[in-house]
């Protein structure tokens, strides 16, 4: 009967850990984009099962970019939550794309059509600018740059208003049920999707193939909150553009560094916890 219960405890503990994590500024170097100094720890815990899932506003391609580089193609979440792709990488019964969102055409149609000209004035938009001025706002350059401005489902803007204005903005967005997410560097004008309801609806998924899971989820800026509030153990990677008594999420670890070391140290601790 002793052997039976333990052998249910050993069995009830296993589970699979999956870690949705944002790139920019939580995996990868905020000004260089590198991760070199932790890609053979996140190459070890992919060798171990664990479940890696980039999640993250960058597009499609930039995100490829970085599955080529890590020699992986790990399934991820690209342009804030707006589509999912690769989970059938994971496992052949799996949807290889989800589309959460509407076309970035659909999104800018309503958002022409709907918001005053004087808020309409002050957005931005980073498509339009030159591209010496992309280069400054985004840090990249060439073909990189390009690749960053390769979306699908999301507009990203500069907003140079008052709050009050942005405010308003804000509101009547949200009768059109669109969003404005702030990222590391610019604002991303998108359709009503964000990072934590992309994770939530791959949990969803996953879990009819695997009941047993441990949701890890990382990240270092206001748009990651939400994602990581729906985690079961939410990690965010040391950012000094963050403020951290804004955070108000419960048990949250905090790393020291920033990333990519952080990140590495933050998922040891989450991963600590589960055993
Ligand atoms: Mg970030």
């Amino acid at each position: 009967m002793f052997i039976i219960y333990v052998v249910f405890v050993l069995m009830k503990k296993k589970y699979t850990v999956l870690i949705f994590t944002d790139l920019d500024g939580s995996l990868l170097h905020r000004d260089t984009f590198k991760f070199d100094n932790i890609v053979n720890y996140l190459k070890d815990l992919i060798s171990k099962g664990v479940i890696i899932i980039p999640n993250s506003s960058k597009t499609e391609v930039e995100i490829l970019e970085f599955n080529k580089e890590l020699g992986i193609n790990l399934p991820y979440i690209s342009e804030n939550g707006s589509v999912v792709n690769g989970l059938n990488e994971i496992n052949s019964n799996l949807p290889e794309k989800i589309i959460l969102s509407r076309d970035k055409e659909e999104i800018l149609k309503s958002f022409k059509k709907e918001i005053p000209e004087n808020l309409r004035n002050k957005c931005q938009m980073i498509s339009k600018m030159s591209e010496e001025k992309q280069t400054k706002i985004l840090g990249l350059t060439n073909n990189d740059l390009h690749n960053a401005l390769d979306r699908k489902y999301s507009i990203p803007l500069i907003f140079n208003g008052k709050k009050e204005d942005k405010n308003n903005l804000l509101k009547i967005l949200k009768n059109l049920n669109l969003t404005l997410q702030q990222g590391g560097r610019v604002l991303n004008l998108c359709d009503n999707v964000n990072k934590a309801k992309s994770m939530l609806k791959v949990i969803k998924i996953y879990k009819k193939i695997e009941k047993n899971v441990k949701i890890i989820a990382v990240g270092d800026n206001y748009n990651d909150l939400e994602m990581l509030r729906s985690s079961d153990i939410p990690c965010l990677v040391f950012n000094d553009q963050f403020k951290l008594d804004e955070i108000n999420i419960n048990n949250c670890l905090v790393s020291k560094n920033s990333a990519p070391e952080g990140w590495s140290e933050v998922v040891k601790m989450a991963l600590e916890k589960i055993e």
